[in-house]
């Protein structure tokens, strides 16, 4: 069967996400027929490498035998009862596990649906906890500058990604923004974490009777462009956070579940974030759930007679969906069974020698990977590091050399990256990057077109 007869059919109903729907004039849209470990496949069988995990969900593959099974005997007993006043096994099972795995101290699982709704939760959770104890002037967040926390009202006023959030600022609250400490300028990553948490450190002093929380993307600052920057910025801003005494909050939504090398990233800086938020990769790549973890501190805090009006009345019609917590007990069963850390660092490895091929590229600059994310950008000018005009979309065209030649490469704008799933095979990872190499080197001799 041919792709075009539902291609035809979907552009007369469908809306989709983060797309210039005009660009499908001309940009195929690729209707997937089915998948298999890495691979996706079209109606005219055409296949394609998933290099950024499906956006940066999938974990151990597409159509993982042990996470099918799973779903399927959850759906055999039970599929979806509300969680409040009611409870079930994987919900609970889920939980403990979660609370094992993560940094000590946290204690407490709250679901949502998506990782826009556990920012929100968190965002929540932090201003009415000081509101409880008494401290209700405290409204204000601190984000890091090129952050991104989703796209909720609320998610996105703590983020600070332009493009996505300037047409909607009417809407948004306002957020301190804190330098960035990615590390691409010619300095050290101690350099960078030193210089941005002294920037951090201004904004507390000014506002120090007013915050709530710093939220920050531990380690990679995905959506923002893959800037990553070193654990020692995390562990100087818990101390900031605890010598201010405001919350820190870790969106682990992107980077959590061994992407960057560890389980979760703030390992590598050996804290204990305030609220710790996990998605995407939580149900193995397959049902949306997402989770907000806190402190036993925090919960306490809300934890009264029902007269004291400090209940937190929040609510998602699907929070711990019994399905999504069936796939993501199986996904962290899979974890348990084998040693992924030292597989991905295997791979990371091979990720990193073949990527370093591109080191000399004429329009390649910042070559940079934590763990299983890579990353480099795509210049006009590598001596001055100019960038292309945004208008001539480069990263497009390698985006769309990917897709005729089996590979799925979504760059970010000019700012190209792999995020593979962790079945990956190394001779997949050559594959892919020799495409990727390919794709640059069309797209940059070309014209502006
Ligand atoms: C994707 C993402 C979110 C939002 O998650 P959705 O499930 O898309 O709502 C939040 N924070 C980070 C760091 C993300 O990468």
């Amino acid at each position: 069967m041919p792709n075009s007869p539902l291609v035809e059919r979907d552009l007369k109903v469908l809306w989709h996400p983060c797309t210039q729907m005009y660009d499908h004039l001309t940009l195929p849209l690729i209707p997937i027929r089915r998948a298999h470990g890495v691979w996706l496949e079209d109606f005219e069988g055409r296949r394609y490498l998933d290099a950024i995990s499906s956006w940066w969900v999938n974990l151990f593959g597409h159509a993982h035998p042990a996470i099918n099974e799973a779903i399927r005997q959850q759906l055999s007993e039970l599929e979806h009862v509300l969680l409040a006043g009611f409870t079930h096994a994987p919900a609970i099972a889920l939980s403990e596990k979660l609370i094992a795995l993560a940094p000590p101290g946290l204690s407490r699982c709250f679901f949502g649906d998506n990782g826009s709704s556990a920012v929100e939760i968190a965002l929540k959770m932090s201003l009415h906890y000081w509101r409880n104890i008494g401290q209700a002037q405290r409204t204000e967040f601190v984000t890091i500058a090129h952050s991104y926390h989703g796209e909720t009202v609320g998610a996105l006023s703590v983020s600070d990604v332009g493009l996505y959030k300037a047409p909607y600022e009417p809407l948004l609250f306002k957020t301190h923004v804190a330098p960035s400490p990615d590390g691409r300028q010619n300095e050290t990553g101690m350099d960078s974490a030193r210089r941005a948490l002294a920037g951090m450190k201004e904004i507390l002093v000014r506002h120090s009777q007013t915050l709530c929380a710093v939220i920050v993307e531990p380690l990679v600052q995905c959506a923002g462009g893959m800037r990553m920057h070193d654990p020692a910025y995390i562990k100087g801003l818990r101390a900031l956070c605890d010598e201010f005494g405001i919350h820190l909050i870790a969106d682990e939504i992107a980077v959590g579940f061994g992407r960057t090398g560890t389980l979760f990233a703030c390992e590598q800086a050996g804290i204990r974030p305030d609220f710790l938020l996990l998605g995407k990769g939580l149900t193995g790549g397959y049902l949306p759930l997402s989770v907000c973890l806190t402190t036993d501190t925090v919960y306490e805090a809300f934890f009264a007679d029902y007269g004291a009006g400090k209940a937190f009345l929040h609510s998602h019609s699907y929070t711990g969906n019994a399905l999504a917590c069936a796939a993501a007990l199986a996904t962290l069963d899979i974890f348990a069974q084998g040693d992924w850390m030292a597989s991905n660092r295997t791979l990371a490895a091979v990720i990193s020698e073949t990527l370093s091929t591109l080191r000399d590229h004429p329009h390649v600059a910042s070559i940079r990977q934590t763990g299983m994310i890579a990353a480099l950008d795509l210049v006009a000018d590598k001596t001055t590091g100019q960038a292309y005009p945004p208008s001539e979309r480069r990263g497009l065209a390698v985006y769309r050399y990917g897709l005729e030649h089996e590979a799925l490469l979504r760059p970010l704008g000019d700012t190209l990256y792999l995020m593979p799933p962790y079945v990956i095979q190394e001779n997949e990872i050559r594959t892919v990057v020799a495409v990727l190499t390919a794709a640059i080197d069309q797209a940059t001799a070309a014209a502006a077109s």
